[in-house]
């Protein structure tokens, strides 16, 4: 939780690559376009499942 609203740590969001083909937090918010992609922190595929890789202690 942020101050005002609830926050995704982009050091721990992968956009779900690795488990799911889409977002599962913009798939189940009943709000359309409130969860978007942070324009600072644009990564790529390889970017994300590298990421996932080390969360999962995979690496
Ligand atoms: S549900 Fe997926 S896309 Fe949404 S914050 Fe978590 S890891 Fe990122």
């Amino acid at each position: 939780m942020g101050e005002s609203i609830f926050e995704i740590d982009p050091d721990l969001c992968t956009e779900c690559k690795g488990h799911y083909e889409k977002p599962t937090c913009q798939s189940v918010c009943p709000i359309s376009k409130c969860i978007i992609v942070d324009p600072d922190n644009v990564e790529t595929e390889d970017e994300l499942l590298e990421k996932f890789v080390i969360i999962q202690g995979l690496a």
